[in-house]
């Protein structure tokens, strides 16, 4: 078609007005995950031994995991969705969720230098049990 005001964009403008959006409205409008999509890591507390094997295979140095405090930690920003402590796991404490999810930022950082993203769980100890009454 022969460009009346010599505008290059002008074609261009008037396809964009009739075409359909180029994104997504997200988060009203969320795109369904296809398969072997990755996501976050969820963690379940109840099963993990604290083995510490995820955080050693980690390439990224994203999971802390403490045995003396039984606390385990994921930084989501370090994160690389590469799926290998989901693979190492023998406790099958981890998975990779494709829900969508709160996105952090890096201007998040707080006063404390905090970082965001990072969550962290920690198991509590369980009571000792009482002792015997004295007779
Ligand atoms: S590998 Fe599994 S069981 Fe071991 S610390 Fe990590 S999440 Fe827990
Ligand atoms: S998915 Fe990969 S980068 Fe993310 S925590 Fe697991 S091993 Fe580390």
């Amino acid at each position: 078609m022969a460009n009346p005001f010599r505008l290059p964009m002008v074609p261009r403008a008037l396809r964009n007005v009739v075409s359909r959006p180029a994104t997504r409205r997200y988060p009203t409008e969320v795109r369904p995950a296809f398969s072997g999509a990755r996501g976050a890591i969820e963690f379940d507390l109840e099963t993990c031994n604290f083995c510490m094997l995820c955080a050693r295979r980690c390439p990224a140095v994203a999971i802390t995991v403490s045995r003396e405090d039984r606390s385990w930690a994921i930084d989501q920003l370090t994160c690389i969705a590469c799926g290998v402590c989901v693979e190492v796991c023998a406790k099958k404490s981890l998975s990779m969720s494709t829900r969508p999810g709160r996105v952090h930022t890096r201007s998040e950082i707080g006063a404390d230098g905090r970082r965001p993203g990072r969550k962290e769980w920690l198991k509590p100890v369980p009571a000792p049990e009482p002792a015997p009454a004295a007779e």
